[in-house]
């Protein structure tokens, strides 16, 4: 019999890629005969972190093949004025179209293509796709909130010819709570930009997809799924159908993304975990990349130190410059960043860990009571899968409008309130902890619990993420 394939496209970024051999796995689950090909970019990868990550990967599914796209590079004498790193990423996958469409006609001589599976990041791919015949299908890696104003943008761009900064109203968007200009991802704040360009493209051609393959729950984000579901996102043309297949989280059997890390193989923070009482300690963990300034992380310090409550708290070097990304990747020097004395003072009632922690494996462990995030999508799914009530700090990407969904749509979170320049004050930081553990923090923690069972129903046999599964890998046999 014919080999059946699935071909995978990520977009150069862990956070993007681990979610998408998630689904890899999902697929595999469900019809074991699949080959599952991941199509890699050369760009931007932190080889560091990805390599052992696809060795594991490769090691431990024999069905999954990695294919190193080659490197692209722009003219020299391309030039500019987008002030965002990820519009040089974006350019670059531009290019990568000529190396999509050698990689499926290569895989199509020994397999046929059932899919296509792409990243939003990856538009480009699906005009590929179609001419070749073969269905292509989005996967959106982040909340169905985010999905349904990007199904929407495209009517946004007509309705308007402001862009999102200059807009001073309250944008309301189907299935959504009121949301801010400012909290849509920088990428789309301004028109004139070459990344909304591109952004405002990937949204026009995820309209002629065979589907959209969403990483969320049903139960989870119930009014988005609905107005996605119910066309209202689209008014003027048919939605690709959605189909929810989330939670996906990454299970720590091949590669570490959600289980170890760089650098950090021992579960010392796990050992102590085991000797602080039940749901007591707030976790502080901020992604893959999260980091703050010199300044913002001894207000932290100042704020756990007063707040008396049990933290475990994972510290990368500060970050350069405005932004909230790590740039270096050395070990963090805590005696010089952290306030003098203060981890003497805090010894016994927290921990703090270089770098990076197990976060799925921490968010698991019984100690573990609140969860301060960054609302990256993959940490905000792995706390919810743990039943762990978490506070929404923003730093970058779509994170902000993750905040708003988080907060008055799943309500799974209460907010982090930052200054006017973005900051966060010791006193914040200490209102917040200390108050945690009392009746305010009650009623999110009783939706969690009940979020918890109904998202593991989800993806148990019967469960509404397993029957998306099935309808999306059996529309593939009628093809
Ligand atoms: N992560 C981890 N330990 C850390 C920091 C991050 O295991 O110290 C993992 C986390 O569990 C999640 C991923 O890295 O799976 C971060 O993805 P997310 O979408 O939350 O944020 P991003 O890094 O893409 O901003």
């Amino acid at each position: 019999m014919e080999d059946q394939a699935v071909v995978l496209y990520s977009a150069p970024a862990i956070g993007h890629l681990t979610p998408m051999v998630e689904l890899g796995k999902l697929l595999l689950a469900n019809r074991p005969s699949f080959s599952i090909h991941v199509l890699l970019p050369s760009q931007a990868y932190d080889g560091g972190t990805v390599s052992p990550y696809i060795a594991a990967v490769s090691a431990a599914y024999r069905s999954i093949t990695f294919h190193h796209l080659p490197p692209t590079s722009l003219p020299p004498d391309y030039s500019t004025t987008s002030p965002h790193l990820e519009t040089l990423a974006l350019e670059l996958l531009c290019l990568n179209s000529p190396n999509v469409h050698r990689a499926l006609v290569s895989i199509s001589k020994t397999s046929r293509v059932r899919a296509l599976v792409i990243d939003f990041f990856c538009a480009n791919a699906l005009p590929v796709a179609r001419g070749l015949g073969i269905p292509c299908y989005y996967f959106f890696s982040s909340a169905a909130g985010g999905l349904a104003k990007f199904l929407r943008l495209p009517v946004l761009h007509r309705t308007t010819t402001k862009s999102l900064k200059d807009l001073d109203t309250v944008l309301r968007f189907p299935g959504l709570p009121p949301l801010l200009p400012s909290d849509i991802p920088d990428l789309l704040q301004d028109r004139n930009d070459r990344a909304y360009e591109l952004l405002l493209e990937s949204a026009t051609n995820m309209l002629m997809a065979s589907g959209i393959i969403g990483n969320t729950s049903e139960k989870l984000e119930e009014e988005a799924v609905k107005a996605i579901k119910d066309g209202k996102c689209v008014p003027d043309g048919p939605t690709p159908p959605l189909y929810c297949i989330g939670p996906l989280v990454a299970s720590g059997d091949g590669g570490k993304a959600g289980s170890g890390g760089p650098g950090n193989d021992t579960p010392e923070c796990l050992t102590w975990l085991d000797s602080q009482p039940r749901e007591s300690v707030v976790l502080l963990c901020f992604g893959s990349l999260g980091a703050f300034s010199a300044e913002q992380l001894k207000e932290i310090a100042t704020g756990l130190e007063r707040s008396g409550q049990r933290f475990l708290w994972v510290i990368r070097n500060p970050a350069t410059g405005k932004g909230h990304k790590a740039v270096s990747t050395g070990e963090p020097d805590l005696d010089a960043l952290l306030p003098e004395g203060f981890l003497e003072r805090t010894a016994g009632r927290g921990l703090v860990v270089k770098s990076w922690a197990p976060q799925v494996a921490v968010l698991n462990h019984g100690a573990v009571g609140w969860f301060v995030t960054h609302c990256g999508w993959n940490s905000v799914l792995e706390a919810v899968c743990a039943g762990v009530p978490m506070i929404a700090w923003p730093l970058y990407a779509e994170q902000r409008q993750n905040r708003v969904f988080m907060v008055e749509a799943m309500r799974v979170a209460l907010p982090m309130k930052e200054e006017g320049d973005g900051s966060v004050s010791a006193a914040e930081v200490e209102r917040r902890v200390r108050g945690l553990m009392g009746s305010e923090g009650e009623a999110v923690r009783e939706r969690m619990r009940y979020l918890k069972e109904e998202v593991k129903a989800a993806v148990s046999p019967g469960g509404s993420a397993q029957a998306a599964v099935a309808k999306l890998v059996e529309s593939w046999d009628i093809v």
